[in-house]
């Protein structure tokens, strides 16, 4: 008889895929995509996905059973699987590392060690100490118990020694059991008893209530309300419009006179009624889609460069009702912070609720549903909005991705692995499916530009402003010169002041840009000039003065603000550089009458904290925002005039080879938020360096040029686009195992790709979390084979891992780093 095995992927980051033994019927029913629970290591139970049924033992090792199958039909189909394949070797990672990215965690199920009595034969009571007693006894009331029930009995926090104990003494023995973390939402809907149907029984039921006036209120209510509605009635629903208690509802259903019942319902559901058509395109717009269709029919990827409020996504959604009529599905992807509420509610009109939305602050459950609701390709999920992780939704058959505001770095998942770039994989996807691929962008990447010009994407452009409203005027302010002259206030020279003022009186609002958080970045002594520094991270602590804090923005660290110096004890402590909470300050200092908000990291927690300082600046709530980066994308808002960026500096000297590239892309992309009606935006630049080709390139909205030198200068350097990259982090506590890791590791490197490795270097943060960290990077040449390369670094890391002394050191691969 043959034997069957299934190939299955494991949540953790194994190399390769695991093989188990499964019975004929097993073979018979199972499927690839499939969830099995399988048994993994002394006694873990893992939820994996079937990934091959075959007939293949394997040679290394025994093949174990599984413990259970956890579906009736596949819940990742096998275009998926194409593509997690895909990514774990484009993106040099395992295939239980794409899983875990992929799935929901509601999908992966838990385990949890459940404990019970051994009844082999009782065993001496006398020999178990006070604690295993208690545990023992507990066992006689309750077949079993999980760990917190012990902790609860024992009421202490480390109770492992004891279970462990009591299984030496052979009291008790401890299994997994797995049970599913997604739970479907029911509601609770009540009915009349069908004993009651009849018209004389009714009568006589409420006779019988006449004496108990309040039940037989509920029972009226119920009457009336699904009359009005013909719907079924909820049980909240009656007891809101009957005013009566729960109890009485209850007392009702243990009578027998209602029933409830449960309905499952979705979490997120589109309550809007009629949807609107969609707009009618101006001509320039109507030429772009003309020309985005024509590039369709040569080319799979097409890059749309538009200037901000151009029209871009009347564009999309022409193109998306298109593809909806020939039945296929449509995912329409965007940066997270660029998901908001205005474009969400923009798409529900047109398209009502066949859109569904997946981002990180949808819950596990919420996930669940919309995965399940793409997967069993319903109605409610033709469109998937959404933010990186949406690539990775079991579409069975997609006919366009858009990737707005392409050129987001957030589009690249930097930690953990797969550290994917969710654009670039989407094109992956849209071949996949043979569908189309459209890169929306006011500032495209050098990347995506680069391939465009080199006709391997198609190439459209969208160059006017819907309804002709002007380019915002962009002017550039010497802070140097303004500093010399004594006309600046705080970090506001008087040109913004100025114009603020002018902004305010006319009624209009002011969006101020600063792309740090905190109060001011760097807090020193006057006296001795040392710097509080972080513990576990070579930086200097930020203040943050809202909650008297110095705080670490790379692990999260946060002490009291010092008031003396811990070197030298003088107190005076002076702040240098200046974040967007010391700008707030400044700002309600010099305009007292005006309301001041400010959105960053620190003021969006929670799941409607950006929502809400957004729904205040539209309703014009507030007269002056003062924000990250966060507040440059995907937003309209009327009424803002002007744009002050306060210090353009700081990202022009971020220390990467891409620094120019952004911060070309994010000044004009907050210019962008500048005057989006009649009213022309003004836009200012404060700066030391006026000069700076860049700012001359945002002030003038010269794209091309912007394109033109930085190409010239990855030309030169050997950078991406021209080159690809890989760079490999080293990391661990100790320095020198670092230092003696990374020095074997760029060696070995060099012997293959010569003078094409650079490094080890430190990176500018040296040590985070406590962690050492050293870089080596790696230049790949277009015509080199990338296969080819990763094969041999592959090759290089597994020599590495067999060095006795650089096991513990943390080795990150990153394709295509950003
Ligand atoms: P982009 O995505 O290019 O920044 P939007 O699509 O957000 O631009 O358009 C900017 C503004 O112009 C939006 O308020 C949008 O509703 C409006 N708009 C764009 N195209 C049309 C159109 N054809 N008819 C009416 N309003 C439009
Ligand atoms: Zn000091
Ligand atoms: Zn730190």
């Amino acid at each position: 008889m043959k034997q069957y095995y299934i190939d299955v992927i494991i949540p953790i980051p194994l190399k390769k895929l695991f093989t188990y033994s499964i019975t004929t019927s097993e073979a018979d029913f199972l499927k690839p995509g499939m969830r099995v629970a399988v048994p993994f290591g002394k006694s873990k139970i893992y939820t994996s996905i079937v990934y091959e049924i075959h007939n293949n033992a394997p040679v290394a090792y025994d093949a174990k059973d599984i413990h259970q199958i956890l579906d009736e039909t596949p819940i990742v189909n096998a275009k998926q699987l194409e593509l997690w394949q895909w990514i774990a070797n484009y993106y040099m990672c395992t295939m239980g590392d794409v899983m875990r990215a992929a799935l929901p965690s509601g999908f992966i199920l838990e385990s949890e060690t459940v404990i019970t009595k051994r009844s082999i034969a009782p065993i001496d009571e006398s020999i178990l100490k006070d604690d295993e007693f208690l545990i023992y006894e507990a066992l006689h009331h309750q077949s079993s118990l999980k760990v917190h029930d012990v902790v609860n009995i024992l009421d202490k926090k480390n109770v492992l020694p004891v279970i462990k104990r009591l299984i030496e003494k052979e009291a008790i023995s401890v299994e997994e059991e797995v049970y599913e973390k997604y739970k479907p939402k029911l509601v609770r809907y009540v009915k009349l008893h069908s004993e009651y149907a009849s018209n004389e029984a009714l009568q006589v039921l409420l006779d019988d209530l006449s004496r108990a006036p309040k039940q037989r209120d509920v029972l009226l209510t119920l009457f009336s309300l699904s009359a009005k509605t013909k719907k079924p009635v909820k049980v909240a629903e009656l007891a809101h419009e009957s005013q009566a208690s729960n109890s009485i509802i209850k007392a009702l259903i243990d009578k027998g006179v209602l029933e409830a019942y449960f309905i499952q319902k979705d979490r997120v559901e589109y309550l809007g009624e009629n949807t609107e058509t969609t707009k009618h395109l101006n001509s320039y717009q109507e030429q772009a889609l003309d020309e985005v269709k024509t590039a369709f029919k040569s080319h799979s990827v097409t890059l749309l460069h538009g200037v901000t409020s151009s029209g871009k996504t009347e564009v999309y959604v022409k193109l998306i009702e298109d593809v909806l009529s020939q039945g296929k599905q449509v995912l329409y992807l965007l940066p997270e912070i660029a998901l908001t509420a205005q474009l969400i509610t923009r798409l529900q009109n047109y398209f009502g609720e066949q859109v569904a939305i997946f981002h990180s602050k949808y819950s596990t459950n919420e996930r669940v549903e919309v995965w399940n609701n793409v997967l069993n390709n319903s109605n409610k999920a033709q469109i998937v909005l959404g933010a990186r992780s949406s690539i990775f939704l079991p579409f069975n058959d997609l006919g366009l991705i858009i990737v707005d505001e392409e050129h987001e770095q957030s589009f690249k998942q930097f930690d953990p692995a797969p550290r994917y770039h969710a654009r670039d994989t989407s094109i992956v996807l849209a071949n996949i499916h043979k569908a189309k691929a459209l890169l929306g962008s006011a500032t495209p990447s050098l990347e995506s530009y680069f391939n465009a010009k080199q006709n391997k994407y198609g190439f459209v452009e969208l160059m006017y402003r819907y309804n002709n409203v002007l380019m915002p005027d962009i002017e550039l302010v010497d802070i140097n010169e303004k500093q010399k002259k004594k006309r600046m206030k705080g970090h506001f020279s008087d040109r913004l002041i100025e114009e603020m003022t002018e902004t305010l009186k006319e009624g209009h609002q002011i969006i101020l840009f600063q792309n740090r958080r905190g109060f001011s970045p760097i807090v020193e002594c006057k006296t001795c000039g040392h710097a509080p520094q972080c513990p576990n991270c070579d930086v200097s602590l930020t203040y943050h003065q809202y909650r008297q804090q110095l705080r670490c923005h790379y692990c999260g660290y946060h002490a009291v603000m010092i008031k003396t110096c811990e070197a030298c004890g003088s107190p005076e402590i002076d702040s240098k550089g200046f974040g967007t909470e010391q700008i707030e300050e400044e700002v309600k200092a010099l305009f007292t009458e005006y309301k001041v908000a400010r959105m960053d990291l620190d003021t969006t927690r929670g799941k409607y904290g950006y929502e809400k300082i957004i729904t205040a600046l539209e309703q014009q709530e507030i007269d002056i925002l003062v924000g990250t980066q966060m507040l440059t994308k995907g937003l309209d808002f009327r009424n803002v005039k002007l744009v002050g960026i306060m210090n353009a500096d700081n990202m022009l000297n971020f220390p990467d080879f891409r620094a120019h590239e952004r911060s070309f892309q994010l000044m004009l992309q907050v210019s962008g938020r500048a005057g989006r009606t009649q009213e022309r935006g003004k836009v200012l630049i404060q700066t030391y360096n006026p000069h700076h080709n860049i700012l001359q390139q945002v002030s003038t909205n010269s794209y091309i040029d912007m394109f033109q030198e930085q190409m010239n200068d990855r030309y030169n350097f050997k950078y991406p686009p021209v080159y690809k990259q890989i760079k490999i982090t080293l990391k661990h506590k100790d320095y020198n195992r670092v230092e003696t890791a990374s020095n074997w590791y760029a060696k070995s490197l060099r012997q293959v790709f010569r003078g094409f490795v650079l490094g080890p270097e430190a990176p500018p943060i040296a040590r985070i979390r406590n962690q050492f960290h050293k870089n080596i990077l790696i230049k790949i040449p277009k015509q080199q084979s990338l296969a080819k390369t990763k094969e041999a670094i592959i090759k290089i890391n597994n020599s590495f891992l067999n060095v006795k002394d650089f096991r513990s050191v943390k080795v990150i691969l990153n394709v295509d780093n950003f």
